[in-house]
């Protein structure tokens, strides 16, 4: 499931090929993926411009225009299996297996620029377009983004003692921090030494400022690996991520720590796996 790093390098991989391009003739395959009705959408993304491709959270939020400001937003989640990929005009490749939606970009001149396509087998993605103001309620909804300068370590320990909910529930909450997921999160607690299941509130204020590290830590390793492919994500260009091989516990049930050699343990609480070395991150209630 696509989380920050993901998200962040779709964005970064769209942005020149979508950057001040037009918006025209959007095929809609799968109504199922569009929140607000498939004909509002081809309506509202018919003849905008793109003025900048985002991220917020998990998402990937392009602005666009009609005139040379930002008026309506375009919110892609990609839920478990989504993909957003830019394809160049007749540039040959097989076409996507499971196309959703399918959205033409046109130059400022109105030759075909090729086309933005959103994949998604599973179809538990969501394209949203929003105004202005539904697009700040919905922004304030979701927690800081925990890679913004101003997100301090003070602002996750101040939380965390809010709070009594296992710290991995905690870090998934997208109202307490925006992007995270399970591996990240899982990476993360592992490299502060905490055990995935403590309650939020009882842990200490130096392990609060090692989880705010961690997680930065993590975050921006995969972003600079342009993230972690398990199965489905691919970047804009269709490629794999490669944090993969660089996860020190997520995903690798009885290999060796890579800080002590015990065996990583895999539990599952809140119907999800979570993966800790049960040396390294001891158990609160042993
Ligand atoms: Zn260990």
């Amino acid at each position: 499931m696509p989380e920050l790093p993901e998200a962040e390098t779709i964005a970064r991989g769209l942005r020149v090929p979508l950057t001040g391009r037009r918006l025209s003739g959007t095929e809609i395959l799968h109504a199922d993926v569009v929140e607000g009705g498939s004909v509002a959408l081809s309506r509202g993304l018919e003849g905008r411009w793109v003025h900048r491709v985002d991220r917020r959270g998990k998402n990937v939020v392009l602005g666009l225009g009609r005139g040379p400001r930002v008026d309506r937003r375009l919110v892609v989640n990609l839920g478990m299996s989504g993909r957003l990929l830019h394809r160049e005009p007749d540039d040959g490749a097989p076409p996507p297996t499971h196309p959703a939606v399918r959205i033409g970009l046109t130059t400022q001149e109105g030759a075909s620029a090729g086309s933005l396509i959103y994949h998604d087998p599973r179809r538990f993605g969501r394209l949203r377009l929003l105004t202005p103001s539904s697009y700040r309620a919905w922004s304030q909804s979701l927690g800081p983004e925990p890679l913004a300068p101003t997100y301090r370590s003070r602002d996750l320990a101040e939380g965390l003692a809010r709070s009594i909910s296992p710290v991995r529930s905690w870090l998934l909450d997208q109202r307490r921090v925006a992007g995270v997921g399970n591996i990240y999160a899982n990476e993360a607690l592992f490299l502060a030494g905490i055990h995935p299941g403590t309650p939020s509130a009882s842990i200490p204020g130096h392990r609060a400022r090692r989880l705010h590290r961690a997680l930065r830590k993590v975050l921006r390793e995969a972003v600079e690996a342009r993230g972690t492919t398990l199965r489905d994500y691919r970047t804009a260009q269709g490629w794999e991520g490669s944090y993969g091989g660089a996860l020190r516990v997520y995903g690798r049930e009885g290999a060796p720590c890579p800080r002590c050699r015990t065996p990583v343990k895999r539990i599952v609480f809140s119907n999800r796996s979570a993966f800790l070395c049960p040396r390294c991150q001891p158990d609160p209630d042993a």
